[in-house]
Formats: structure tokens, C-alpha cells, sequence
């Protein structure tokens, strides 16, 4: 299974490869990472959001939001 780091360093580089500068994502509790815990960061310059859930349910995805979905609108 990904854990926390992995899925943040996933997302960053999707998010990264589509132009935007994701900010830090706030540091989330071990324990709150092993109940499924969640963490979003955005983007600097145009707000998108990326999300990482460390356990998904089967419906859902580790990794999701707008910036790794649409490219960065880059003033
Ligand atoms: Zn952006």
C-alpha cells in the first residue's frame, strides 16, 4: 500500500506536470494517516487543489483534485 509520502510525492509531480506550483502540504498525525487520514495543498498561482487520501475506499482515488485534472492558469 502507498503511504502518505508517497502519495504527496505522486501528486506533486502531477500537479507539477501540468505547470502548477503546489504549495506544502500540512504535515497530517501518523495516526490520522493510518485511519485514512487526507491532506490537500494548492496551488500558488492559480488556487487548484490536489488531495491525497492514504486509504481509499474502493470508490475513491489516493490521489484527486483539480491540479492533477486541468493545467495551471498561468497569469
Ligand atoms: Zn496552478
Amino acid at each position: 500500500m502507498a503511504t502518505m509520502a508517497q502519495l504527496r510525492r505522486e501528486a506533486r509531480a502531477a500537479a507539477e506536470a501540468r505547470g502548477h506550483a503546489l504549495g506544502k502540504f500540512p504535515s497530517v498525525p501518523a495516526w490520522a494517516a493510518a485511519m485514512g487520514g487526507s491532506s490537500t495543498a494548492e496551488c500558488d498561482t492559480c488556487g487548484a487543489w490536489v488531495q491525497v487520501i492514504a486509504k481509499p475506499a474502493p470508490n475513491e482515488i489516493g490521489i484527486g483534485g483539480s491540479a492533477v485534472a486541468v493545467n495551471c492558469r498561468k497569469a
